[in-house]
């Protein structure tokens, strides 16, 4: 029982003369004004048990409420009711800290824990959105789902409602809309959402791996009153098969309406991320999609390009081709349309494309400068063999690369060249 670790303090002030009104016999347990300060939820809440015993119990939430942020300790002390008593014989018996007859921490504690806890609708049920979905309800969030293709299965299965129809969805009226379509059809898909049917202070939040595209995209969509947090948890199935811990994950608090609920609600979505552990990493859209055109598009791009090389596993693979094959495996496992969106919707990529070839060029560059320079020199400084002159020398040379002929003996015109 929680009460045998609260201490009893009572204090006794003999200023007071004993009101006549007041029941003379002492104080009985129940008439007695308690005040405790609730350990277990905020420090800071407190909660007053009434002089008069009457049946008195947290309102629950209706179906349709408000998300409210936990209480603060000036609100909750507001409309509580003063607590003293008197005490026969003068003085008044002030109860610093005492045990309720009637467990009010618990019922505090679950209000808290029930504000904690948010209703989100994911917009996009794939791969993505599914893997999201997992972490949300383990942490005992309500789930809404809603996608192109039929994922009722899916969703039951994670204890989601899942909604064919976007008017069903928004009738529900989440406290969150998290989109998570791929972003070639993020305008699309927002523009088949009723928004008028949701609430009107709703927070829509992304996931998009760009993000200077669903910021405009949002802000210019989605009426005033909405909030928007424009988030790019950066890791996927793959990566984070093993928890989230440490894991980046960079938002931007785009439009959060100035008032303590929407700050409230925001704090609680963004706490989904870092309760997993993640590295919060708060950044504008802009700088992000500069950053992951160099991180990310390039790291996909890579993946891809050896994808094309169908690598496969040797009897000697060095750390460095392990490492390679997991790139491709990584980054190939995602949809070409992921890819093709990191392309089209960030501003950055078709220069670090541009880039990346100019590398490649510059590093077969150098090699074939080095070879030329060999070739030149044999042929122009008289070190270098005679020029073929029977059938036999025309084909030596390659034959030599693929170590299938066995070099002529050096002769003094005759320098070889060595391969490693
Ligand atoms: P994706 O191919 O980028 O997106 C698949 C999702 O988009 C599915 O829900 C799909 O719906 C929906 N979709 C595709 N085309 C559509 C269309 N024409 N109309 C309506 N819906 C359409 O793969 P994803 O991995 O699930 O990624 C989802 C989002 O999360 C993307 O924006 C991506 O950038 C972001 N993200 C992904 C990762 C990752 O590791 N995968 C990491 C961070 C962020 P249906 O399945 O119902 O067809």
């Amino acid at each position: 029982m929680f009460w045998n670790r609260i201490p009893r303090v009572f204090k006794f002030s003999p200023e007071r003369s004993p009101d006549p009104n007041t029941n003379t016999r002492g104080p009985e347990p129940e008439e007695t004004a308690l005040k405790m300060l609730s350990s277990s939820t905020a420090s800071s809440l407190r909660l007053h048990q009434p002089t008069r015993p009457h049946r008195r119990r947290p309102p629950s939430p209706p179906a349709s409420h408000q998300f409210r942020p936990p209480a603060s300790s000036v609100a909750s002390r507001r409309h509580l009711p003063s607590l003293r008593t008197r005490r026969a014989g003068g003085g008044t018996i002030r109860a610093i800290d005492a045990a309720q007859p009637f467990d009010y921490e618990s019922r505090a504690a679950g209000l808290l824990e029930e504000r904690q806890r948010l209703k989100i609708a994911i917009v996009g049920f794939g791969n993505f959105g599914q893997f999201l979905a997992r972490t949300f309800a383990r942490q005992g969030h309500t789930l809404l789902a809603h996608s192109r293709s039929d994922y009722s299965a899916a969703a039951a299965s994670l204890g989601a409602s899942y909604f064919q129809d976007p008017h069903d969805l928004c009738e529900c009226h989440p406290d969150v809309v998290l989109l998570a379509t791929s972003i070639l059809s993020a305008e699309a898909v927002l523009r088949t959402l009723p928004l008028h049917r949701l609430r009107r202070n709703t927070l829509f939040v992304d996931v998009l791996s760009v993000k200077e595209f669903p910021k405009n995209l949002l802000l210019t969509s989605l009426p005033e009153d909405f909030d928007v947090i424009c988030t790019h948890p950066m890791f996927g199935p793959e990566s984070a098969r093993d928890g989230w811990d440490g894991l980046p994950f960079v938002f931007d608090r785009v439009r959060v309406g100035d008032s303590p609920a929407r700050r409230a609600r925001a704090d609680v979505f963004l706490n989904i991320f870092e309760r997993e552990g993640c590295r919060m990493v708060e950044m504008p859209c802009a700088d992000h999609d500069a950053h992951a055109a160099e991180t990310q598009f390039l790291t996909h791009t890579v993946g891809r390009m050896l994808a094309t090389l169908d690598l496969q596993p040797t009897p000697i693979d060095t750390k460095g081709y392990e490492t390679l094959l997991r790139l491709v495996d990584n980054t190939c496992s995602d949809s070409f349309d992921l890819y093709n969106g990191l392309f089209m919707y960030n501003k950055n990529s078709t220069e670090l494309l541009n880039r990346l070839e100019s590398a490649m060029d510059s590093v077969k560059k150098r090699l074939f400068d080095g070879l030329h320079e060999v070739l030149r020199k044999q042929l122009f400084e008289g070190k270098a063999s005679p020029p073929p002159n029977n059938k036999a020398d025309v084909h030596r040379k390659p034959l030599l690369l693929e170590g299938k002929a066995s070099p002529a003996p050096p002769t003094p015109n005759n320098t070889a060249v060595h391969l490693k």
